[in-house]
Order: C-alpha cells, then structure tokens, then sequence
C-alpha cells in the first residue's frame, strides 16, 4: 500500500491498515507501516504475524503523517526474521528513504556483491534492501529522483510493485513486464496505491486505473504524475497467471479481469476437457476453489456441494517449513463432511497442486469418509519449474508434476480421474495473449534471465 494525502493534517495510517488487511492473503510472516509528518519526520513500526497481532490500535495512532506505505510480507528471497519485514526503512543525508516492494529482483544477489564493495552494509537478506541502497547510492550522485529510478531500472531486473516513501514524498513503481498487479484509486484528495482492489473497496475508494507497464506515479500538491521508464517497451508484458489461478483474491479485478470470473472460466473449461457426467456432485477444496467449482458445476449442471469444511483460523497452510507439518496442516485446515461423502462419485477441484500434498491427503480423507470415487480437476497446468517472481513454489525436486507424469501423479494420489487444464485454455479464461502472460511455472520459459548466483534449489528455502 501507499497513499498520499494533500492535507498535512490528516494521518493515512489507519487507511494503510485497512487496506492491508484487505491484502492479509498475500503475505502473513510480518507487517509494517511507514508514515512521513511534517513535524516529527518518519514513523515506523512493523512486527511479525499477522496485521492483527503486530498493530494495536496505539501503534497505529502513533503513525502520524499524511504520506505513508504498508506491507504484509510472505518470503520468497530472505528468511522470514523481524530484519526482513517491509517497509525497509534507511536514512540518508537529507532524511530518509523507505520501500515495501512486491516481487523478486532475480540479480539481487550480483547487485548485493557490489553495494557491499561499495560500503554498504545489510541488514537483512532480502532485495529490498538492495534496492533501498541502490536509490541511496544514485541520490548521492543525483538530487533528481526520477532520474534515480531511471537509472536504477537499467540495472534491476526481475518483478516489482513498489511504494517507496523519499522524505514525504511517495513514488509508486511497476515493472516494465507488469509481473505484479498494481493499482491506483482516489479517496477525497487523498491518493492511494494498492496491489489489489480489494484494498481500495475495503477503505471506499474510487478505482483510478491499473498503473501502465514501467510507470511511475508521483505527486507534485494536488498534481499526479506520470513517468513512463525508457526501458518500458522494449520486453514483452508478463503478467502473473499465478495471480488469477491462486494467488489474488477473487473479488480483485487485475489488469481489467475480475479474478473471481477467470476462476469460474477455468471451471468450466475443465468440464468441456473432461466431463464427469455421471458425478453426483462437484466440491471445491475451499477457499480458493470455489469459483471454479461453481464454473464447472453451472457448466455440467451437476450439483455443487460443500464437503470439506474449512477451518477459518488456519492460514495458507505452504508456508509451513516442514513436510511433516505441511501434512498436519492440511488436516487441521479442512474437515470432511461424511453426509455429503458417502456413497458418492465426487467431481473434487483445486486451484493448483505444487508438491502434491494436499491431493493427497484429501483424497485420502474424502475415501475415509465414504465417497465411492474422487476425479480430481486442476485449475492449473502442471507446476514443472519454480517461480523467480515472488511465488513461493518449491524446488524443482519437490514439483510432483517436475518428476512424475500426469498418470503416475494420479495412481500416487488415488484418483480416479487427474485432469489438469491445459495451457491453451488457461491463457482462453484470463484473456490475454500468450506473449502477455508469464508462464514460467508451467513452461519452464522465464520472461528474464533467472538468478545468477543462486541455485534453484538454494533460492528457495521452503
Ligand atoms: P501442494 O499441497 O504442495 O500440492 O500445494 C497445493 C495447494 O496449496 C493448493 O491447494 C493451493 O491452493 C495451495 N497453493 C498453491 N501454490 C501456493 C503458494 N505459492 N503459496 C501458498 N499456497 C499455495
């Protein structure tokens, strides 16, 4: 989040707050939030755990300024430790300079070798940090801050939404391949940028536009301007299609598609690739499933049903470090509900299978509980490669779909049936080109080069 205020007196901290817990799904280790007023200069606080738990209501009141940023953060680069939550806050000669950045910077690790030859020294282990120092060595040599960023952009590649707060003025950032959602909205006079929607419907702001591919977004007064990168244009777009199979929420609308639509085209173009029709019911492993079971359910008119119940107080269950957790996790997160099980032939659909997990453990529980047969639809292609863009996807080794075929994956999981969407469809039920989309994660194509010192397998950690 990021939102600028014209009037010197009124605080936006709790705004961001509101905001952020819109996007609590997008990043649940570590939360914080950075303000700029005219008479005390920065404040800043961030915790780990959830908005909830780091932000009571005196923190919040104590974030006085009328520009500020937010960030819940879910690690990709960097272990999940207090030194690596956002906003990354460092000073300079003229005051101070703080970022909260969605993304990966895939040559963060060349760039972090130079900084540390050139003096610098790191906090914490994560891009951010990098770039946080990139814009403080430029400024050195240059007072003009979009010059700065020109600069900088030449030299980082990878994906990027950033709100970075220089001092009391906010600049909002996305990258020339538009990997990362972004948005800008309008609340009085006050200017707010957010990841998704949901943010600005939370607060009742008025959507302004999806920022351009390379824009940058700065306000002079009452003014908002508009800075095109010279690097825009010259790659090819490659917008997430992690974003709409999983990761945003449903009711967001990115880059002009509401997610919640795309989801229920995915179901429904699983039912035309593989249609059950004698199922009895069609079930979605909750939450993140249900608009596509709902799409193949109105498409088969088969009837849809609720048989796992869901948990509420249990988080996105990746994030556990171990296996053996991750396997208790998924227990603890849904329970089955026997009357709507027994006896039936059971169309069960999930958004995504990374590692295989939890397929397996829910049909497992869905046969313990009755149901004659599970023919599992995934509203993803299989995951084969991992995510250098800020999706925590596993290693290569720990891909199911890397090492095994789709037959050999549905005999491990015990389905009778294992349909996977196909690429093809997929791209149909977003709606943008081939050449718009980054399909990393299922071609193995990366829209950049991918790290350059790291290994895959010491990229990520989970
Ligand atoms: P797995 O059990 O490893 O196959 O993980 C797949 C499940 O985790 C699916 O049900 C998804 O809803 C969810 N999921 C997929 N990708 C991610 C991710 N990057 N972070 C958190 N959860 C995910």
């Amino acid at each position: 989040m990021g939102i600028h205020s014209t009037n010197k007196d009124f605080d936006v901290s709790s705004l961001i707050y509101y905001g952020l817990y819109a996007l609590q799904h997008r990043g649940q280790e570590s939360a914080g939030i950075a303000t700029f007023n005219h008479d005390s200069g920065l404040n800043y606080y961030c915790g780990m755990g959830l908005l909830t738990d780091v932000f009571k209501d005196d923190q919040i009141k104590n974030l006085v300024g009328n520009v500020g940023i937010g960030h819940v953060r879910y690690s990709t680069t960097g272990k999940s430790k207090l030194e690596n939550s956002q906003p990354f806050v460092t000073d300079f000669d003229d005051g101070f300079i703080s970022i909260a950045h969605n993304g990966d910077i895939v040559n963060s690790a060349r760039l972090r070798k130079e900084l540390i030859q050139d003096g610098y020294e790191f906090q914490s282990d994560t891009d951010s940090e990098v770039l946080c120092y990139l814009i403080k060595r430029e400024h050195e040599k240059n007072d003009n801050i979009i010059e700065v960023l020109e600069t900088i952009s030449k030299d980082i590649v990878g994906s990027y939404s950033l709100t970075i707060l220089i001092n009391n003025d906010l600049y909002i950032i996305r990258d020339p391949r538009a990997i990362k959602p972004l948005v800008l909205g309008k609340k009085d006079n006050v200017y707010i940028a957010a990841s998704e929607t949901v943010a600005l419907d939370v607060i009742n702001a008025e959507y302004i536009r999806d920022l351009e591919p390379g824009e940058i977004v700065y306000f002079d007064g009452d003014e908002v301007k508009s800075h095109i990168l010279e690097i825009a244009g010259r790659f090819p777009l490659a917008r997430c299609m992690f974003e709409y199979v999983y990761f945003a929420r449903p009711d967001s609308i990115i880059d002009g598609k509401t997610v919640y639509e795309v989801r229920k085209k995915i179901g429904e173009k699983l039912y035309e690739e593989y249609p059950i029709d004698d199922a009895d019911v069609v079930m979605p492993v909750p939450d993140s499933s249900i608009p596509a079971a709902i799409g193949y359910s109105r498409a088969s008119g088969i009837p849809y049903a609720e048989g796992l119940i869901k948990n509420r107080y249990v988080g996105r269950t990746f994030i556990m470090p171990t296996q053996e957790e991750r396997e208790m996790a998924v227990k603890l997160k849904v329970n089955p509900l026997a009357s709507e099980l027994k006896d039936k032939k059971i169309v069960l659909i999930d958004d995504s299978i990374v590692r295989g997990t939890t397929s397996e453990s829910l049909i497992d529980v869905l046969k313990a509980s009755g149901a004659k047969e599970v023919h599992l639809m995934i509203g993803c292609p299989p995951v084969i490669s991992p995510c250098y863009y800020g999706v925590a996807m596993a290693t290569k080794k720990e891909l199911i779909a890397a090492n095994f075929s789709v037959e050999e994956i549905r005999q491990k999981l015990g389905a009778e049936t294992l349909g996977y969407i196909t690429i093809e469809d997929l791209i149909d039920a977003i709606g943008f080109d081939r050449e718009e989309l980054c399909l990393g994660c299922i071609t193995e194509e990366y829209p950049t080069c991918i790290p350059d010192t790291a290994t895959p397998e010491s990229y990520y950690k989970f």
